[in-house]
């Protein structure tokens, strides 16, 4: 028999409106005892059906829920339809792509899944107990869908939040032993899926590379955070005068150094510097050096609520170094990739950093994360990329 659980009665309202996540507070009883990864029947606490979920008794989130019909096991075709469904949503959006994100979680209405598409590669993410006990099943899955030549697990720390073991390698087929080209837009990109960060490429990205490119036409470049310099390939395709790649990782300013050097640009236009972008903009601003346009894409300043404060100075400071090494006319655009810090704090923050800076900054493009990466209405949580495209005056 299938375990329940029982919600609390004035705790069922977000589940009602389709929200998947059931924190520990929201249950009143356990029947049955469940183990990690586990479906669920959810219950309200007179009994009537709700949703099924999967459970963690080991996570903040004690259960998510992914289906509203009492009628619809949980069984094989199920988990593959939902693998289908989120493809063909991709197909649809953009035919053809090489390297793009094939399930985002919650939002293809299967939890703690990521997947994302390389070429003939697949990177797999299995970040709660439910993706991880429904592992095998996905592969095989995939293995029926897509026909990969490989699918490579990355770890990632969230496992850790939900008791679960580091976990990473091939689960299908041989992973390429070298980075691999994938062409994105046009542009060449070599991507590391053993190794580079999160599954190997910035695939939330992608949309906001070519919509900024084209406003990096005659200007000279900052891309600080650029990891394996992206957002330069774009800016100098689309003629910026002279791009620096400033980030702190050398393997990722190795592959910034090879990418551009695929794409055919020559040396003097570009260059890389491997640095701490908070001590290097303060260098440049003592040095009097000035840029016409900065990229500001740094990692998830905040990682929870507990250090969201300190998130926030570390936004509004290289923000406002930011603001002060643009020549006048200059344009900042500037991300933030942490969920809890949501687009209104986002556009404070850089109220403050302006205000600080004591230049005028007015908002002339709002970014998102890339479409292949989708927000489901009754998970607003999905929404984790913002960023503005800002004129400083
Ligand atoms: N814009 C990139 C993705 C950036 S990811 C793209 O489109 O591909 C964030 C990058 O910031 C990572 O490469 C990481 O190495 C770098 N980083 C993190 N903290 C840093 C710091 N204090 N100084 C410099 N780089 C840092």
């Amino acid at each position: 028999m299938t375990s329940a659980i029982y919600l609390k009665p004035n705790k069922d309202k977000p589940l009602r409106q389709r929200h998947p996540w059931l924190f520990s507070g929201a249950i009143v009883r356990v029947e049955g005892a469940p183990a990690a990864g586990e479906i669920v029947d959810v219950r309200a606490k007179d009994g009537r059906w709700l949703a099924r979920a999967e459970y963690n008794p080991r996570s903040q989130i004690r259960a998510r829920a992914f289906c509203w019909d009492e009628t619809t096991l949980i069984d094989e075709d199920f988990w593959y339809e939902r693998l289908a469904a989120a493809i063909a949503r991709r197909d649809a959006l953009a035919p053809g792509a090489e390297a793009r994100r094939l399930v985002f979680a919650e939002s293809d209405g299967l939890p703690g899944l990521i997947v994302d598409q390389y070429g003939q590669h697949l990177v797999a993410q299995f970040l709660t107990a439910g993706a991880e006990a429904r592992k095998t099943m996905t592969v095989r899955h995939l293995r029926a869908l897509l026909d990969p030549a490989s699918i490579i697990e990355r770890d990632d720390p969230m496992r850790r939040k939900e008791g679960l073991p580091p976990a990473a390698g091939a689960l299908h087929g041989q992973p390429p032993a070298e980075p691999l080209i994938i062409t994105e837009n046009g542009h060449r990109f070599l991507v590391d899926l053993r190794s580079g960060q999160k599954t190997g490429f910035y695939l939330d990205q992608t949309a906001n590379r070519a919509t900024l490119g084209p406003h990096c036409a005659d200007k000279e470049v900052l891309n600080a955070f650029s990891y394996t310099g992206a957002f330069a390939v774009y800016a100098l395709a689309a003629g910026a005068t002279h791009v620096i790649n400033l980030d702190a990782s050398h393997d990722a300013l190795a592959l910034a150094d090879a990418n551009l050097r695929l794409n055919g640009f020559s040396p003097d236009r570009w260059q890389n510097i491997e640095a701490d972008v908070f001590k290097q903009l303060r260098i440049w601003r003592d040095a009097g050096r000035q840029f016409d346009l900065i990229i500001l894409d740094p990692p998830k300043f905040a990682t929870s609520r507990g250090n969201l404060q300190r998130a926030t100075r570390g936004y509004k400071d290289i923000n406002w170094l930011a603001m002060r090494l643009l020549r006048p006319g200059g344009l900042l655009a500037t991300f933030s990739c942490s969920g809890l810090v949501n687009a209104d704090l986002f556009q404070k923050i850089l109220f403050g950093a302006a205000l600080d800076a004591g230049r005028d900054a007015r908002i002339i493009a709002h970014f998102h994360q890339s479409p292949d990466h989708p927000i489901l209405l009754t998970f607003p949580e999905a929404a984790y990329l913002k960023g503005l495209l800002l004129h400083i005056a």
